[in-house]
């Protein structure tokens, strides 16, 4: 079997001209959405993903203000920063890039962002929502997957989802987004003992975790659906996934590519919530 791929930079294209539409209709009615996004130091790949979500929001129209701190900022000035944000009325999400230097307390940091702000959807309120069903903003790289699955088709409802890794940010909201469509859910993790026994009796594999080649067609069940959300980079400091894509298409029936997967689409969902946020801030109705 040769596995359909799952294009992610076809589907951001499809998803962020709606975007683009709904801002217009915004910034017609007085209101352009707006993502302060603060970043903390030098790291490089942090300045590079920074700079592409900036992009990507000038692209749809979208603002954004970027502010580039020293790595020698105080978690106080950082803290004094979000809570100006917090009441700036020309910005409706608040994105602070991780990791944050050492001296800053990460948790702190987030808890210090307005939920309606959280854009990342990492503040507890965020959590709290997600694993109650409430409304409120879910983490983009999960969001992204549940969208790639429905762009196939995929009814979750009875079937077995696996998710290696169980971060706050990627493996745990996923399994929840996941469990909330009625499939059945496992979540694997450094401590799992038999890892392609359980990938094994998968319908969809949702694989996050950061190491290249963890998941090869042995591990695969024929049909499986297969995202791979692993950002690595290989022997040859080529780009690639969690996932040995050569192989596992050969049995996969879907599989998102490294690059051109769930990359893009992570930040498809991050303007998809701040535009959310806006419509929200302007008292409009939310649709997804
Ligand atoms: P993380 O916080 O390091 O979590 C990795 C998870 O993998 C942990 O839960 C860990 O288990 C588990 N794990 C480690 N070795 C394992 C093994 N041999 N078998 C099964 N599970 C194992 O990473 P993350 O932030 O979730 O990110 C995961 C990957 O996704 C990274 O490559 C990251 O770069 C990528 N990523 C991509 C995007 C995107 O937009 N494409 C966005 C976010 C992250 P323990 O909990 O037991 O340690």
């Amino acid at each position: 079997m040769t596995a359909q791929l799952i294009d992610g930079i076809a589907l951001s294209k499809q998803l962020r001209t709606g975007i683009a539409q709904r801002a217009a209709v915004l910034q017609a009615q007085g209101t352009q959405p707006g993502l302060a996004v603060l970043l903390v130091g030098d790291n490089p790949a942090s300045q590079v993903y920074v700079r592409n979500k900036v992009k990507a929001c000038h692209e749809n129209g979208l603002h954004s203000l970027l502010e580039q701190h020293p790595a020698s900022l105080s978690e106080a000035a950082l803290l004094s920063r979000i809570a100006a944000l917090n009441n700036d009325p020309t910005i409706h999400g608040i994105l602070v890039q991780l990791p944050l230097p050492a001296h800053m307390d990460a948790h702190r940091v987030i808890e210090a962002i307005s939920p309606a702000k959280d854009v990342d959807g990492f503040h507890v309120a965020s959590a709290g929502a997600l694993m109650t069903g409430t409304p409120g903003f879910w983490p983009c790289t999960p969001y992204g997957c549940m969208k790639m699955l429905e762009s196939i088709g995929c009814n979750l409802r009875g079937k077995h989802a696996v998710v290696i890794g169980r971060s706050n940010i990627v493996g745990k909201p996923m399994a929840l987004m996941l469990l909330a469509q009625s499939a059945t859910v496992s979540i694997c993790h450094s401590a799992t003992p038999d890892l392609a026994a359980i990938t094994r009796q998968a319908d969809v594999v949702v694989a996050a975790v950061g190491k290249v080649n963890l998941l090869t067609a042995d591990m695969v069940k024929p049909g499986a659906v297969v995202i791979d959300v692993g950002m690595n980079r290989n022997a040859q400091g080529k780009l690639c996934g969690d996932v040995d894509f050569a192989g596992v298409s050969q049995v996969a029936g879907w599989i998102t590519p490294v690059p051109g997967g769930v990359g893009p689409m992570t930040i498809t969902m991050l303007l998809m919530n701040t535009l959310q946020a806006c419509e929200q801030a302007s008292g409009q109705p939310a649709a997804a």
